[in-house]
């Protein structure tokens, strides 16, 4: 049990700034570095250099070469100002070797009291040949005395804001590192051989001793830095299994369908079969939820595949046990399809689906909130906004949320959260979470609440090596087959300039009957320059086809408009629908055959995919056509290539996290703040698999050091990764 338990002691403010009365005024520098996260001597220990400065030696002047930096000490012969193109400052600073000019545009006359003639200086910046011979222009300076020591490690130059000088930062993160805890929690023969010791490493990446291969800090590659990265694969490795232990010590409402009850009813009536992987699937999650332990099971499978069905039979089950059940969608498109498609399957069995979003307001929502409370209404489907923030009901006993991989970590753990709040017999959620350490939930375990269980399905696979360090606390269920008749769809990449051949290809599909997508890009930084795209290509598009019903649908057009195109398309009466992203998800229209996608190199991969995955489903055979604008980057093609090669969602992937590595792979909002600060997934496989053979058994036969060393790396952060 080592320092790493005790309290997190709050950087003192400098000098002058008394402590006793509260509230003090922070010095700027204190704030700026409060903004930066560094609160705690751990924070500040584990902020490390960008990069470093060499001061630890000293050149003659007269060594100095054009180009290059350097740094070298002499007396200044000369300091004036003068008037040239515009007002400097020049300084002459000699030594026995040669003469040097630095040259200031800016400066106080506090720069000129500190070179004034006869001082010492210790200069240092790049070399450069000016008119007046060689010369500095605005070096680093410092004034010394004769024989003043050389700094004995490089000089780290640490990432910063404008308000928090490196010298104020250096400074703080030299008194931390003496205070920080940083004694070892780990066993002894925990580390993997050959690496220095936690404040060894830390030590030395703050301030290398001269002579410290640069290049292997640089490429982390350095013993120093592996084992900051190993730490924090160790304590992410531990955090997940402390939340699988710790979930599996909650309960849920067993919900096990009976023979003969609505779920069997329900596949009775399905117009078709299910597929293998459809019936495989039903039974894992039939499983779960037949257990009285929370599901957190991610169904994965490409688009099309076929999962609103299992969500249908998944939620029958609940609802056969009395037990009301949520289906969240990002989109209110997309709720309300999954809506009417319920509403199909279900209302006929006597159940009542409700259907709330945003938008829909005033006396209905009421009623329907009221049938919610109830109980009368067995199942909500709705936009995840809506269902967690204002609806209570009167017995959830499963979660469904659609299209997951559009919700970042953060959502995730808000939607947890409000599951927790939402069970019956749950206290007000603050009272039950707490920010930091330990597993909040294991306090429920006794009582008599029951946790919903989870359901995500998602068309986005987590690549293999990402779902065990990210997500290691979730099981998987993967769709590995499309239903039958699906003719796959042909992908073609075309430059811009065959507009027109597209247009034509259009003119054919609608004559045969077909219907036809085409999309605009989203452009992230001006909504209104998309709108324009958009707007544009459906104008272009309707007098170019003039017997047909061109549409518009876009992100900005009132839910209710959105929802009468979105009908016009979906009944057959409009054959071409102009769209940005919104119909990216889940937007089921089988006759449409011939989907154009604008801009084509501006879309991630998985979008791409979601889109496409718009046509080809029904037994028509289907076009993807993507277009793009030159010139086009290596990456750019690499990308849309690998488009027209494949049309299995687990291979995109595969590629996409090649091309773009895992992290930017989650994206910002997948990884919030639980992206590993240190540990690279692509480079530190060796590290990652020693953490995850060492995790089971540090957990079984050092509980106490276990338990510290996920608080010291992820504190706050540890509720994040469980998400
Ligand atoms: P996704 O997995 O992308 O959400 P959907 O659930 O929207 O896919 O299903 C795509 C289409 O396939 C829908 O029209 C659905 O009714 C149909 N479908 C689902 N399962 C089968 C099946 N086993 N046989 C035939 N069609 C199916
Ligand atoms: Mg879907």
């Amino acid at each position: 049990m080592a320092d790493a338990a005790a309290p997190a002691r709050r950087l003192k403010p400098p000098v002058g700034e008394g402590v006793a009365a509260a509230p003090v005024k922070l010095s700027a520098p204190v704030q700026a570095m409060r903004r930066l996260g560094l609160l705690r001597d751990i924070d500040l220990a584990l902020h490390l250099p960008l990069r470093y400065e060499d001061e630890t030696r000293l050149q003659p002047i007269g060594t100095l070469r054009d180009g290059e930096a350097g740094q070298v000490e002499g007396l200044v012969v000369d300091c004036r100002v003068e008037q040239r193109s515009r007002r400097q400052l020049l300084v002459r600073l000699q030594d026995d070797s040669g003469e040097l000019l630095l040259r200031f545009l800016h400066f106080y006359p506090s720069n000129q009291k500190q070179m004034a003639v006869g001082q010492r200086l210790r200069v240092r910046g790049e070399a450069r040949a000016g008119f007046f011979g060689r010369e500095m222009v605005h070096p680093v300076v410092k004034g010394v005395a004769e024989g003043a020591p050389l700094p004995a490690a490089l000089t780290p130059v640490y990432p910063s804001s404008a308000q928090l000088p490196q010298a104020y930062l250096r400074k703080a993160v030299v008194s931390a590192l003496g205070r920080a805890p940083l004694a070892e929690v780990l066993p002894p023969d925990a580390p993997p051989a050959g690496m220095p010791s936690l404040r060894e490493a830390l030590q030395l990446l703050h301030h290398p001793p001269p002579g410290t291969p640069l290049a292997a800090l640089e490429d982390r590659s350095h013993p120093a830095w592996q084992r900051l990265k190993w730490e924090e694969l160790l304590a992410q490795q531990l955090s997940q299994l402390q939340a699988q232990a710790g979930r599996a010590r909650l309960r849920a409402p067993a919900l096990a369908p009976r023979a003969g009850g609505l779920r069997d009813r329900l596949l009775g009536v399905l117009p078709f079969a299910l597929t293998a992987a459809q019936r495989r699937v039903v039974a894992e999650i039939a499983a779960d939820l037949a257990r009285a332990q929370p599901m957190n099971r991610l169904l994965q499978g490409d688009v099309g595949s076929g999962k609103t069905v299992v969500a249908a039979l998944s939620a029958a089950a609940a609802i056969d046990a009395g037990w009301q059940c949520a289906l969240m969608a990002p989109t209110e498109i997309l709720a309300e399809q999954h809506f009417r498609k319920l509403v199909d399957w279900l209302q006929p069995q006597g159940i009542t689906v409700a259907w709330l979003t945003g938008s829909r307001k005033g006396k209905g929502r009421t009623q329907m909130l009221a049938q919610v409370a109830s109980g009368e209404a067995m199942l909500v489907v709705g936009t995840h906004a809506v269902i967690q923030h204002d609806v209570a009901f009167h017995r959830l006993g499963l979660a469904i949320v659609d299209e997951q991989h559009r919700f970042g970590v953060a959502q995730r753990l808000a939607l947890r959260q409000k599951l927790e709040a939402q069970a019956p017999g749950a206290g007000p959620p603050q009272a039950r979470h707490t920010p930091l350490g330990g597993d909040p939930r294991e306090r429920g375990a006794g009582g008599s609440h029951f946790e919903p269980h989870l359901l995500m399905m998602s068309a986005t696979p987590i690549p293999r090596t990402l779902a065990m360090t990210y997500f290691a606390d979730l099981d998987v269920s993967t769709i590995d087959e499309l239903p039958p008749g699906r003719t796959p769809v042909l992908t073609k990449v075309f430059a811009d300039t065959r507009r027109s051949d597209v247009v034509q290809r259009i003119r054919e599909e609608v004559a045969r009957g077909r219907q036809v997508y085409w999309v605009c890009p989203l452009v992230e930084e001006s909504e209104h320059l998309d709108l324009q795209n958009a707007t544009a290509t459906h104008a272009e598009l309707g007098a170019a086809l003039p017997g047909a019903m061109v549409g518009l649908l876009h992100g900005r057009m009132p839910a209710a408009e959105k929802a009468a195109v979105m009908s016009l398309f979906t009944q057959g009466q409009m054959q071409v629908l102009v769209a940005t992203t919104v119909i990216e998800v889940g937007v089921d229209v089988p006759n449409a055959s011939l989907m154009v996608i604008e801009h084509a190199e501006r879309f991630g991969l998985a979008q791409l995919h979601q889109l496409r995955g718009r046509v080809g489903r029904g037994a028509v055979a289907s076009v993807c056509v993507l277009l793009y604008t030159t010139p086009l980057s290596d990456t750019g093609k690499a990308r849309l290539k690998a488009m027209a090669e494949t049309t299995d969602g687990f291979e995109i992937a595969r590629r996409d996290l090649d091309i773009r590595g895992p992290g930017e792979f989650l994206g910002a909002r997948q990884s919030g703040d639980a992206l590993l600060r240190f540990a690279d997934l692509a480079k530190d496989d060796q590290l990652l698999q020693h953490a995850r053979a060492l995790a089971p058994r540090l957990l079984a036969g050092h509980p106490a050091a276990a338990q510290a060393q996920v608080e010291r790396w992820l504190a706050g952060r540890s509720e994040f990764l469980k998400a």
